[in-house]
């Protein structure tokens, strides 16, 4: 009896991979057909200055309607990862945002850019020469473009991409650590990337005022930023609470669901040269 129980086992267990392999080719053939048929869009998340509380940056984030479903981010980046699609779709998605952010350049609004990398994007062939023409053809100047990485892209090739990534940088491109504090090796990554800006990870802020830890943290890692002469962003900025402690604290700028969602180019451009509307303003 025990061995056609494990049998059965097994033939669940078989099934049971066997729908995930489908399933996982379904959507690399569901990805492909995407970048196609121009399934995908970018939003922009204002990034503002937490004590003017006008806007300073924009975030591009991408976005996927499969059909009349939105597949969030964390869904499809992995597959297309592993595929390879994220190269074409990053390569899309570069473009695209340099040509949008310097349209406001051009409507004398010099905002800056920030793009979230992917390894292989970082690691294909020509990835310095995409960054520089997408830059050239669009006219936006280097130094308002700010790439984003989080430190599990140095996991593999590590000394490559922190070359490509160096030389993006001597042409005035600047450098951010996205979910800055999450990783074992945040802090060596300072090392290892000539880095101009930390994005402090959520899991930080969101505990702002309610729990003792996570609120020293934050602001030591504040002051780090500071002292290193970084420019420090917090990020999943909810509650007045937290837009407080962080002007207190002097955190420079500030992302969040409160400050301005994620929107289409047209939102954006109607918050051009104003301030956040929806931010408390002084403290
Ligand atoms: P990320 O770069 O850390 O981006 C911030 C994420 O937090 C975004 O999620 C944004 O919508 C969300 N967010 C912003 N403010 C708040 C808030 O106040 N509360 C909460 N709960 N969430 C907030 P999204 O757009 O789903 O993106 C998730 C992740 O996917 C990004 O994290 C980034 O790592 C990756 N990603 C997004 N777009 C791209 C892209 O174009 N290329 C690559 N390689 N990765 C991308
Ligand atoms: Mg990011
Ligand atoms: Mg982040
Ligand atoms: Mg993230």
């Amino acid at each position: 009896r025990a061995k056609e129980l494990g049998g059965r086992r097994v033939e669940v267990f078989a099934a049971h991979m066997h729908t995930d392999v489908v399933r996982r080719l379904e959507l690399a053939a569901d990805l492909q057909r995407a970048l196609l048929e121009n399934q995908f869009a970018i939003e922009y998340q204002p990034v503002v200055d937490l004590a003017t509380s006008r806007v300073t940056a924009v975030e591009a984030l991408v976005r996927w309607w499969r059909g009349s479903a939105f597949v969030p981010p964390e869904l499809f980046l992995g597959p297309a990862e592993d595929t390879g699609l994220i190269v074409p779709l990053s390569e899309w998605i570069l473009r695209e945002a340099c040509r949008e952010v310097a349209t406001w350049h051009a409507s004398s609004w010099k905002i800056g850019l920030s793009l979230n990398l992917s390894a292989r994007q970082i690691m294909a062939p020509r990835f310095v020469e995409s960054v520089e023409s997408a830059l050239s053809e669009s006219g936006l100047p280097p130094s308002a473009l700010t790439l984003e990485v989080i430190e599990e892209m140095l996991v593999e090739d590590a000394e490559e991409i922190v070359n490509r990534l160096s030389e993006l940088r001597e042409l005035g491109v600047r450098l951010a650590i996205d979910d800055f504090g999450t990783g074992y090796a945040s802090l060596a990554l300072l090392r290892q990337l000539p880095v101009d800006m930390i994005k402090i990870d959520p899991s930080f802020v969101s505990g702002l005022g309610r729990d003792e830890t996570l609120t020293l943290l934050t602001r030591t890692i504040v002051r780090l930023g500071h002292d290193l002469g970084l420019i420090v962003v917090a990020e999943g900025i909810e509650r007045p609470e937290q837009l407080e402690l962080l002007r207190e604290m002097g955190c420079t700028r500030g992302q969040g669901f409160l400050v301005a969602r994620p929107m289409a180019a047209r939102g954006v451009d109607s918050l051009m040269h104003s301030d956040m509307p929806s931010m408390p303003s002084g403290v």
